[in-house]
């Protein structure tokens, strides 16, 4: 990877891991197998041992998904990069490989629910307690660190309200108490925040959003240090096998190569977006940090070279307009999911957060009216025409 370094993060997500075979192909090769072959009985012992590198088995090492990987960490600024089956698998893969039974992690509360259920749930299951606080108040961060906190994690800017967290204030404090920050760098992607670079310990990718881009694939990525994410997690995900295929990652070099003119595409049409709305007699309050009005619009501007592709907004008429709003799109599609060339809208009170109770959701700050944009990259008026329809 070393080659790579004088080059811009553009050059790289073109360029950075590719490794021609002795067919020269152009793009880079799929390799679908599960195993690969030795050429004697001692290479397969050594390949086995570790003495020598090398190819042995799809689980752990696949030439398609070391692409990924390299490119991957090269635009992250990473010394290694772990790829998953999704995004979860990377979460999980991280807990497992770096965490034990009596660990306590400290977490962001507005992060995405299925995160939540697997911190409590799942890890608690096992011994690892997890305190959730708010995303904005490092003061409430540091309160909640004990002496046996390993982790504090957390995703910025929030989803669906947009805030964000002062990524370098919280790196500080996790020197400070001896414990690793993980950021689930999902929103920004490395064209717009570098978590590394800030002082973060680890970063976690959904590559099912923007990095492939167009919906078409699950997985996701650990990257971070060689010895807690080369080696702890790396190990994590060669024994338990949640792992990339080939093909996933394939798809995914390629979304890598146009994703800085898509976030750009995706960043213009949010903000376009968040103005009309703010001018929008049915709507009380805009949330997007690229707003003058959005009260981390500064820290945002510091640490982000975009302001990303999400936005919410509030309509004054509750759950009511929320729905009209909804199906009266003909255009924007009704999912859940985000990150796609495709502008996808959803009612969070009524389905990502859903389940809490009216008191939850008034504590989150998920109002019956808030509507949550994934601003895709169609002509911006015909997005503002679709929500225009319903309000
Ligand atoms: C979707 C998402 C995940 C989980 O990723 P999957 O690929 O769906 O498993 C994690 N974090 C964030 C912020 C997400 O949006």
């Amino acid at each position: 990877m070393n080659e790579f370094e004088e080059y811009e993060l553009e050059t790289l997500a073109v360029r950075a891991g590719q490794v021609r075979t002795h067919e020269n192909e152009h793009s880079e090769p799929i390799f679908p197998t599960s195993s690969f072959v030795f050429g004697s009985a001692a290479e397969a012992a050594a390949r086995f041992a570790g003495t020598e590198p090398g190819n042995i088995y799809s689980r752990f090492t696949n030439p398609t998904v070391r692409i990924f990987e390299q490119r991957l960490a090269a635009m992250e600024g990473a010394e290694s990069c772990v790829a998953t089956a999704s995004g979860m698998a990377a979460i999980l893969a991280t807990c497992m490989g770096l965490l034990k039974a009596g660990d306590h992690i400290v977490s962001s509360r507005s992060i995405f629910g299925t995160t939540t259920v697997l911190f409590t749930n799942y890890m608690g299951k096992f011994g690892v307690e997890t305190s959730f606080v708010d995303l904005v108040d490092v003061a409430a961060w540091e309160a909640a660190i004990k002496p046996n906190t390993k982790l504090l994690f957390l995703e910025t800017p929030s989803n669906p309200l947009t805030e964000i967290a002062d990524i370098a204030a919280l790196a500080k404090l996790a020197k400070q108490h001896g414990c690793l920050l993980a950021v689930d760098n999902c929103f920004c992607t490395p064209v717009l925040q570098r978590p590394l670079e800030l002082g973060a310990d680890i970063i976690i990718h959904s590559a099912t959003k923007y990095l492939d881009g167009q919906g078409r694939c699950m997985g996701g990525a650990v990257l971070g240090k060689k010895d807690k994410v080369g080696t702890d997690v790396f190990g994590f995900l060669r024994t338990c096998g949640p792992t990339m295929s080939a093909f996933n990652a394939w798809v995914f070099l390629k979304g890598l190569e146009t994703l800085h003119l898509r976030m750009k595409a995706h960043c213009d049409n949010a903000l376009q977006l968040a103005r009309w709305l703010e001018q929008q007699p049915a709507v009380a309050r805009v949330y997007y940090p690229g707003l003058e009005s959005h009260p981390q619009h500064a820290l945002a501007r510091q640490q982000q070279s975009g302001f990303g592709g999400i936005l919410s907004f509030e309509l004054k008429g509750g759950k009511d307009a929320g729905w009209k709003l909804v199906d009266a799109t003909r255009m924007i599609s009704i999912t859940a999911n985000l990150g796609d060339t495709k502008s996808t809208i959803t009612h969070p009170a009524t389905t990502t957060h859903g389940r809490l109770t009216p008191e939850q959701r008034a504590a989150a700050g998920i109002a019956d009216g808030l509507i949550r944009i994934s601003v895709g990259i169609e002509a911006i008026e015909d997005i503002k025409k679709d929500l225009a329809r319903g309000m």
